[in-house]
């Protein structure tokens, strides 16, 4: 579903992706660690143009955007837009709309931007909600819920645009650990369905647990990836070895 190849990012004259790869098949769910500042979130960014890489290329389902002018065009900002439909992404900060109910913030995207009728759209978006267990707050503004639960509605309303793929960036990291663990075991009930996912994490026992691969990345490189048990029992690379080390 995914496939990276070759991403370069320089900022500031520094080189934050030193030639990324990465192919992610449909219904795996694959963890990316490594220190603060080794180029996660940049690699993530790019995998949907939200930063647009110096060169390399990104294919997600049946859109590819290969990076070979270093003119960023039209007809480029059209593909990475088509590119972006078929992504879901979640951040740290949950992103809401302040002013609109939960429920309104999961029909809003596919009633303004897939035109879909505000009474399917309503009916979908409370399935959703019903599947991250925010059924019965619907109604409630963002601000009168958990982290917890802003979280599992930011899933939701990324969830409602059908996308292919869901990134997520640290999706836990402003959270409780009770509060995490009721947003871990909605990406885990996705994967469960087949939902392919790529998550930053500093959360080092959901990766272990929950993913098929782990990514380790240091430098602006990818380090090494392995399932779970080698790469935390076995790594191959010493900078791998660290960096475990020193979260464990
Ligand atoms: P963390 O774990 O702290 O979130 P990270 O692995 O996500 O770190 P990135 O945010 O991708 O790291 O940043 C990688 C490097 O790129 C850092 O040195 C950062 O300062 C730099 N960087 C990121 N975004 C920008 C930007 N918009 N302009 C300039 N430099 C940037
Ligand atoms: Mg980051």
């Amino acid at each position: 579903v995914v496939r990276a190849e070759r991403i370069r990012k320089v900022f500031d004259g520094q080189d934050v992706l030193r030639g990324i790869s990465l192919s992610v098949t449909r219904g795996e769910l694959v963890s990316i660690i490594g220190p603060s500042g080794c180029g996660k979130s940049t690699f993530l960014r790019c995998l949907n143009f939200l930063e647009i890489p110096d060169s390399g290329s990104v294919s997600i389902a049946d859109v590819t955007i290969a990076r070979t002018s270093p003119r960023w065009t039209r007809a480029d900002e059209d593909a990475a837009h088509r590119l972006r439909a078929h992504v879901g992404m979640v951040f740290q900060s949950f992103n809401l709309f302040p002013h609109r109910t939960v429920l309104d913030n999961v029909m809003l995207a596919p009633v303004r931007v897939k035109h879909v009728k505000p009474d399917i759209a309503r009916a979908d978006a409370l399935a959703l909600l019903d599947k991250v267990g925010l059924a019965a707050i619907a109604t409630r503004y963002p601000d009168t819920l958990s982290g917890g639960q802003q979280q599992r509605a930011a899933i939701a309303r990324a969830l409602a645009m059908r996308p292919d793929v869901m990134l997520y960036d640290e999706p836990t990291s402003a959270l409780d650990p009770e509060l995490a663990e009721e947003v871990l075991s909605v990406m885990r009930a996705l994967d469960a369905e087949g939902m392919t996912q790529i998550v930053v994490t500093h959360d080092m026992r959901f990766a272990r647990a929950a993913s098929d691969r782990v990514v380790f990345m240091d430098g602006g490189e990818i380090v090494e990836i392995d399932d779970p048990d080698t790469l935390y029992v076995a790594p191959k690379d010493a900078r791998t070895r660290r960096f475990l080390r020193s979260m464990l």
